[in-house]
């Protein structure tokens, strides 16, 4: 018997997705895709669709990496939403970092018409999916995982299953997101202790980045910081938005986030003059006001 081609499609080809979707076609996947400004996929090679819920009938699996919750619930459950275009039987894999408890409530949503809902956000940055290297956390069905996980692994270095209940990767992503918060205040408290020293910062960072204070954020957003490049892998103003989750969860179970909470107000500050779209690494201009020390000078 002459196997079945899997059909796939994308929906939302920002920073994260349009990296995402190039490493599907490179694998020499078919993709159909639908961004709401249609000028992101120009040279992606990729069937491109007027609306999301065309991408539904040309797919059997479904990725999605759009910003935030109202933004998924748009692209999926709107007049021109992606579900009215699938079928029972079909996969959606929902890359964009939203609330768990939505997640929930959309996955439910899906399952009474028989699509599956697998939640599954990434970690990794720009870098990682432009090479196809991200960490991806998934909540759902394992089935419906390991269906979609060969067409994953052009995008992503690991894939892990972290509950069965949808939901369960939003929440793992959280957590990563505590984590990506406090790297960036470490790494700026660090760059600007340096700065303060009259260190070389290159040369502080190599010799740190090895050991065991080094980070992700230190060896990829470190070399930006040093050179005033703020330019996005990942927003101020989603980082807010994840950050928003984290808070909101950890009121939910009671759980205090001293630090993180200290990185929103400094990130807010951010917001207030106008810098949301700079890249996540510019937390380092808060601290720069409260010392009186630039990075670079
Ligand atoms: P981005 O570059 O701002 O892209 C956002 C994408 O969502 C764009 O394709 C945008 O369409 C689309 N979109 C937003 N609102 C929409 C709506 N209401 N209807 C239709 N499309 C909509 O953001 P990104 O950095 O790729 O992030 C995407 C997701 O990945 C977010 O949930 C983010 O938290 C998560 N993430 C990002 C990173 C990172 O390092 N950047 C890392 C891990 C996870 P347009 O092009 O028309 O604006």
């Amino acid at each position: 018997m002459v196997p079945v081609m899997t059909r796939l499609g994308f929906i939302g080809l920002g920073i994260m997705g349009r990296g995402m979707a190039a490493n599907l076609i490179n694998d020499g996947h078919d993709l159909t895709v639908w961004n709401r400004t249609s000028a992101k996929a120009d040279g992606l090679g990729a069937n491109v669709v007027a609306t999301a819920r065309e991408v539904g009938p040309a797919s059997d699996i479904v990725f999605i990496c759009v910003s935030d919750t109202p933004d998924v619930e748009a692209v999926v459950f709107g007049d021109f939403g992606v579900i009215h275009g699938m079928t029972e039987g079909d996969i959606l894999v929902d890359h964009s970092t939203i609330s768990p408890g939505a997640t929930k409530a959309f996955a439910a949503q899906a399952a009474e018409l028989g699509v599956s809902w697998l939640d599954a956000p990434v970690s990794g940055g720009s870098e990682g999916a432009e090479k196809g290297t991200l960490a991806v956390m998934v909540g759902g069905d394992s089935a419906a995982l390991e269906t979609a996980r060969p067409f994953m692994e052009s995008f992503s270095k690991s894939i892990v299953h972290v509950g069965d209940e949808p939901g369960s990767g939003q929440m793992v992503k959280a957590v990563n997101q505590v984590l990506v918060s406090l790297h960036a205040l470490a790494a700026s408290e660090a760059l600007l202790l340096a700065q303060g020293a009259g260190l070389d910062l290159e040369k502080t960072i190599a010799a740190i980045e090895n050991g065991a204070a080094g980070s992700w954020m230190l060896s990829n957003r470190g070399p930006q910081m040093i050179k005033r490049d703020w330019e996005p892998g990942f927003t101020i103003d989603l980082q807010q938005k994840d950050i928003r989750l984290i808070l909101e969860a950890a009121d939910d179970l009671g759980v205090p986030v001293p630090g993180v909470s200290l990185v929103f107000q400094l990130y807010r500050g951010l917001q207030a003059q106008g810098l949301g779209s700079d890249g996540n690494h510019a937390l380092v201009k808060s601290l720069e006001e409260l010392a009186g020390v630039r990075l670079g000078d």
